[in-house]
């Protein structure tokens, strides 16, 4: 039997990721694996779903009895407005990443706050109270934004973003919640990067530039300015070594993929759906090669 029910082991639960492109994802292989090392009877599911088409896949959801799903690229504004109860980290970061379908109520999660939280959570002594820098404006920015404002009490805020609209958007968001919070935004030509990235603590790179196969690419600042005992984290994981944390090396930084946060992320939904603990551990063990990932 598929769909949902009050016994584990008559019913197999199905999950997925709602998102277009979907080709690239890894949170089948991920969670899968994990259900397996569980012996839990769950399949994670990849739909690529058209912009104008979640509506018709969250209603199908429902009819099917569908436990959850995870919303990436480009859903995850939108879903804030189909499920019916918004988590408090999804509705003040305006993205949704889980929903939750409880016998036909939905609700709305952002993983991806704990999911930053926790990777960066070892490296918090370098940025804790200080300045970021955050490359990038879109969903998984405000994620970034929100984490390092309520769990690592950062000061100041840097937003660097092709586009000064969508980061002028994101800071306008973020004035109204944290009007003390002190939000500058910056182009990656502008002549104050230089001394906004010395002044920076942890810089944060939240956008797709040297993603597999991409990998000669880098966001292009001025890394001879940057403060060589900050922390910096490339939210990508595929390479596993970006061109951008190969740069922050040479200075001499801490650096971070964004495998971690990859695997923490999926915990918290994986968590919500089964109420069971994700193997992280184990799977970060063997991930690298189960995901034949690039150095
Ligand atoms: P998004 O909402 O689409 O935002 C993408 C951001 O990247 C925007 O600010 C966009 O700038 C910028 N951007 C995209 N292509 C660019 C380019 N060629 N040059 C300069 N800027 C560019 O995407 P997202 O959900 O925030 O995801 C961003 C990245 O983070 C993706 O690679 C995703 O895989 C990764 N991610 C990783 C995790 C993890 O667990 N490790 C979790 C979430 C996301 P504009 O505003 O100018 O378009």
């Amino acid at each position: 039997m598929i769909g949902i029910s009050n016994s584990k082991e008559a019913a197999e639960i199905i999950t997925g990721l709602l998102a277009h492109p979907i080709s690239h994802s890894f949170s089948p292989i991920i969670h899968n694996s994990a259900a397996e090392f569980l012996g839990i009877n769950l399949r994670y599911y990849p739909f690529d779903v058209a912009p104008n088409k979640l509506f018709d896949a969250i209603t199908g959801m429902k009819a099917l009895g569908i436990k959850g799903f995870n919303v990436s690229i480009p859903h995850k504004k939108q879903a804030t407005a189909v499920v019916d109860h918004l988590e408090e980290e999804a509705e003040i970061t305006g993205a949704v990443n889980t929903i939750v379908n409880n016998y036909g109520v939905l609700t709305g999660y952002n993983t991806d706050v704990i999911g930053f939280s926790l990777a960066a959570e070892p490296y918090n002594e370098i940025f804790f109270g200080k300045t970021a820098m955050i490359i990038g404006a879109g969903g998984s920015a405000s994620a970034v934004v929100y984490s390092l404002i309520s769990k690592f009490n950062v000061q100041k805020i840097y937003i660097v973003n092709r586009t000064l609209e969508t980061a002028h958007d994101l800071v306008k968001h973020y004035r109204a919640v944290y009007p003390e919070m002190e939000f500058c935004t910056i182009e990656f030509n502008d002549k104050t990067l230089p001394d906004a990235l010395a002044s920076s603590s942890i810089l944060v790179n939240c956008t797709p530039i040297g993603m597999h196969p991409n990998t000669q690419n880098a966001p292009e600042l001025p890394y001879e300015s940057l403060n060589p005992a900050a922390f910096v984290f490339d939210l990508v994981y595929n390479p596993i070594i970006t061109l951008f944390l190969k740069k922050a090396e040479a200075v001499g930084c801490k650096t971070l993929n964004g495998l971690d946060m990859l695997l923490y992320q999926a915990a918290g939904a994986f968590e919500l759906w089964t109420g069971e603990k994700m193997p992280v551990e184990e799977l970060r063990k063997t991930l690298p090669q189960l995901l034949d990932l690039k150095k």
